[in-house]
């Protein structure tokens, strides 16, 4: 699935990197409120957030694909996308182990830990602003780098969250299923995951809606159909998905 525009980055002792334009689109949309209307210095905080979420997307994905790695698990190659980032093992590896999993969202957590006591000291060192004789004061730098510090500290600590919901394809329900798997088999993993995956799933198109209204899109995972697709194999004779 190569489209115009992909871009393939080789570093050695790396996976191939291979990007595509698309996955711009949901920085895009989840930063609207910084460049939209272009007021003060949103749009340069939106200038630095846009790539910062696409770099910690990528964190997530080198996260289970250098675990995997040294865990003797081959990578093929880290795809960054519309649907987000995909860390694709090499082989017939339906069920990698827990750790590889569950490293890109840690990755995620400890990075939003990260950046947001680096903006909680940089709104400690830096003293209120004096208006002076202007109505608005000018944007000093450190609030700039603040306020990109929150949106991406914020934005990877729902980024680690979000992936560890109990859903398909996200990681939290390959390791919900996991875990069932090993206790009472695999139809019972898909059934239960899929289940909690579809009520998760509607759930996040209400929270789209109440979104919308309040003039904030916030688009959130999980999509229906792999869940559909997981509860309705389960039902189907001793056969399991991937
Ligand atoms: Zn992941």
């Amino acid at each position: 699935m190569t489209g115009p525009g992909t871009v393939t980055l080789r570093i050695p002792g790396l996976p191939p990197l291979r990007a595509d334009p698309g996955v711009l689109l949901v920085p895009l949309v989840a930063t609207f409120p910084l460049w939209w209307g272009l007021r003060g210095n949103s749009p340069w905080v939106a200038a630095i957030v846009v790539p910062g979420l696409i770099l910690s997307v990528l964190a997530h994905e080198l996260g289970h694909a250098i675990t995997a790695q040294r865990m003797g698990y081959p990578v093929q190659q880290i795809r960054l996308s519309t649907e987000g980032g995909a860390a694709v093992l090499e082989g017939t590896t339906i069920h990698p182990p827990p750790a590889i999993t569950w490293a890109g969202p840690l990755v995620n957590l400890a990075l939003g830990l990260a950046l947001l006591l680096a903006a909680a000291a940089l709104g400690a060192a830096a003293p209120a602003p004096d208006p002076g004789p202007y109505l608005t004061p000018p944007p000093a730098p450190t609030g700039l780098a603040r306020r990109a510090l929150l949106w991406l500290g914020w934005g990877n600590i729902l980024l680690g969250a979000v992936n560890l919901l109990p859903a398909f394809p996200l990681d939290g329900g390959h390791l919900l299923a996991d875990a069932i798997r090993r206790r009472s088999g695999p139809r019972r993993a898909l059934r239960l995951v899929g289940l909690l995956g579809m009520v998760l799933s509607a759930l996040s198109w209400v929270a789209l809606a109440a979104s919308v209204a309040a003039g904030v899109p916030l688009w959130l995972p999980p999509d229906w159909g792999p869940n559909w697709d997981a509860w309705r194999s389960a039902g189907q004779g001793p056969r399991a998905l991937g």
